[in-house]
């Protein structure tokens, strides 16, 4: 183990957690953090971390991507990709190659958003 190697997650100092959420929403920040850095090699901030009052899920921004933790499920929210408005949640990211596919091909629709009709097909 290389004694240089400080984790980003002790150097800060960490607010003594007053009551049952606070502690749950720390779990949830660390949680995040450390499925975010499993999933990209980012490290989040903790202070970047925003939990919900309930301590249900969390939430932060890498690269304008919203990443969220619920439970144990990490996705990330995207706005429908006609109208730039809403939050719809992708399918759990469990390796690299569901967050490309998250990126790069999944693209959310409001219902009455979804292309009406399929591009026509010129290849014939
Ligand atoms: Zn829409």
């Amino acid at each position: 183990m290389n004694p240089h190697f400080a984790s980003p997650m002790t150097s800060h100092p960490i607010p003594y957690p007053r009551a049952v959420v606070d502690a749950a929403r720390l779990r949830l920040q660390r949680r995040l953090a450390d499925r975010l850095f499993a999933l990209t090699a980012f490290v989040a901030p903790t202070e970047a971390i925003i939990t919900d009052a309930a301590g249900q899920s969390a939430s932060t921004m890498v690269d304008g991507v919203q990443f969220r933790l619920r439970g144990d499920e990490l996705m990330i929210v995207r706005p429908c990709a006609h109208c730039g408005t809403g939050r719809f949640a992708s399918e759990p990211l469990e390796r690299p190659a569901d967050l490309d596919y998250a990126l790069a091909v999944w693209a959310p629709y409001h219902r009455e958003c979804e292309p009406q009709d399929p591009p026509d097909d010129v290849s014939w």
